[in-house]
């Protein structure tokens, strides 16, 4: 049935230049319809871009049933295993994703690892399409000498590890040292040293995991720098994130004013946004702090600090050469105007010592599937607003379709559009034509392999079992850390 070039989509929408097909009665006709006209479709990963695509497929086709499969055995993606413990209000968006998940046209199916559990080729024949929506779940190496000693880890790792993500729940950070280095100055560099710095018993009514929160409440580390190979005009962080690591609890700010010099002119013709932060850093790097402030930071026994063109040349290993003992930094320069601003090296050598080295320069994304096309240098699925480069039925959203930048805000703009253009795309009769078996197919393979998945109603009863565990100690939840566990709770 599948070869012949019949339209899921039904009778009113049939090219008129084309005749129905031959020997199809009113009641065939009938049956045919109702069948075709259920598009199935796939998305691999349910972050926020698989949960975005999949809201906006179901919005926008009354009668799409969209299938979400997730690698992990609970869904939403780096809103559980990203967002940092101390900002509960950014998940609500679980709400939302619950909702769709929720929609008789909509099933979740976890513990399933597309590329090693069921292929896209295996997907792609069982879907009208697929969307490719499984984020960056890799960090860019800095490939500079010593980047393997114990005493460095990547950021992705680290927040992996005190966000209870399985791969990282053993990680367990050496903190036994006075100085942190990070290397980077994005959001997720300022969440690291935010909670390398906040006080323990501010995390305690958090989501944080016991472990984490255990190894915290021994740190030892007074001080975290964290390294820019640019100026205070490029700092990729933002003002939020930046307001409340001036604010923090215990904690007081070090900045060198001479790095600020000759900015106020500059900042006037920068954007809006970039002006506030950039204003923002000024004040705090040369203002005198009023008396409050001024005695709370005296008090504060704790630091972080900026530094400023500096670009890491390579990890220092101790006199024994078995741990991290500091970071060698080229001294920069910029070159160029505006967003194209370059670091180059002056020459100069400085050395800073340290005892943990995070390295925060980037999440990666990793090709999935032989099959589909990647682009190493970018580390994207190359696509055009979403449909991957010639390959028909095949879409991508969010990290790996842009790369690993862009708040949740961004994806959800960008899984709408991606999810826009599919609907186009089956609208113009450029997906397969026929019924296709969606999931009944792909569970069939899956059980023949041993993989059980999970379901939606699964997860919400592992969510009732972190909420109960969470009780106890007035933490919102306290997360499930292994997925044998999980399965076990499951009884799979
Ligand atoms: P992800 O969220 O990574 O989702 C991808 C999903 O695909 C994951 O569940 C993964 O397990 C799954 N997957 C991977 N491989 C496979 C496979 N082979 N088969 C099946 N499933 C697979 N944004 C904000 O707005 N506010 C914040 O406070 C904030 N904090 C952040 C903190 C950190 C540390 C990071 C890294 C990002 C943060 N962001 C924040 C950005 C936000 O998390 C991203 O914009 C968003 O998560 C990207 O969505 P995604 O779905 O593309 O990727
Ligand atoms: P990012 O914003 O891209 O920042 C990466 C940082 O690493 C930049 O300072 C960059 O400097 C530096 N860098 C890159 N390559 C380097 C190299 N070879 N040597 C030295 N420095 C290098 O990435 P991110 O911090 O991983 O964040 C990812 C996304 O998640 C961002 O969009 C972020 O806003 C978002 N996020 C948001 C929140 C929040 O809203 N609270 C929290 C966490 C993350 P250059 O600019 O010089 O390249």
């Amino acid at each position: 049935m599948a070869s012949r070039c019949w339209r899921w989509w039904g009778w009113s929408a049939w090219p008129r230049t084309r005749p129905p097909p031959a020997g199809s009665t009113p009641s065939f006709r009938h049956h045919l319809s109702t069948q075709e006209k259920t598009p199935q479709i796939c998305v691999v990963g349910s972050g926020p871009a698989g949960f975005y695509t999949a809201q906006h497929l179901l919005k926008q086709h009354p009668q799409a049933h969209v299938d979400i499969y997730e690698k992990q055995p609970v869904p939403f993606g780096l809103v559980r295993f990203g967002v940092a413990p101390d900002h509960p209000e950014v998940k609500n968006v679980i709400n939302t994703f619950t909702q769709t998940a929720h929609s008789g046209r909509c099933a979740f199916w976890g513990n399933v690892e597309v590329g090693r559990d069921v292929t896209v080729p295996e997907l792609r024949e069982a879907y009208h399409a697929v969307v490719l929506s499984y984020g960056a779940e890799d960090h860019r190496a800095l490939e500079i000498p010593g980047e393997e000693l114990p005493g460095v880890c990547s950021a992705r790792a680290f927040v992996g590890w005190y966000n209870g993500l399985p791969e990282n729940r053993e990680l367990e950070p050496d903190l036994c040292c006075d100085t942190a280095v990070i290397l980077g100055q994005g959001n997720v560099a300022l969440d690291v040293a935010r909670i390398l710095l906040t006080p323990p018993e501010h995390l305690e009514r958090t989501d944080i995991t016991k472990a984490a929160l255990g190894v915290l409440r021994q740190s030892r580390v007074k001080t975290v720098w964290l390294v820019g190979r640019r100026g205070p005009l490029q700092v990729a962080f933002t003002i939020k994130e930046l307001r409340e690591m001036i604010q923090l609890p215990g904690a007081r700010p070090i900045l060198d004013p001479a790095d600020f010099l000759g900015l106020q002119d500059k900042i006037k013709e920068v954007p809006r946004p970039r002006k506030r932060l950039t204003e923002l850093l000024l004040r705090t790097a040369t203002e005198k702090p009023g008396p409050e402030e001024a005695a709370r930071r005296a008090s504060a026994s704790r630091a972080w600090g900026l530094r400023f063109f500096r670009s890491p040349q390579q990890v220092l290993p101790s006199p024994d050469g078995r741990r991290a003992a500091g970071v060698r930094l080229a001294v920069t320069r910029l070159e160029g105007v505006g967003e194209a601003t370059r670091a180059v090296p002056t020459g100069d050598m400085e050395d800073l010592p340290c005892g943990l080295v995070l390295s925060s320069v980037g999440y990666k994304s990793r090709p999935v599937d032989p099959s589909v096309p990647f682009d190493s240098e970018l580390g994207v699925i190359p696509n055009v607003e979403g449909r991957v480069m010639d390959v028909p039925g095949l879409y991508c959203s969010g990290w790996v379709k842009r790369g690993p930048t862009g708040v949740i805000a961004t994806t959800m703009t960008d899984s709408f559009l991606t999810g826009q253009m599919l609907l186009q795309d089956l609208k113009a009769g450029l997906l397969p034509s026929g019924p296709r078996p969606g999931y009944a197919a792909i569970q069939a393979l899956l059980s023949s392999r041993g993989v059980r998945p999970v379901s939606f109603s699964d997860w919400e009863k592992l969510d009732a079992e972190e909420v109960a565990r969470g009780q106890g100690t007035g933490k919102p939840r306290e997360k499930l850390v292994d997925p044998q566990e999980m399965l076990r709770l499951l009884g799979h």
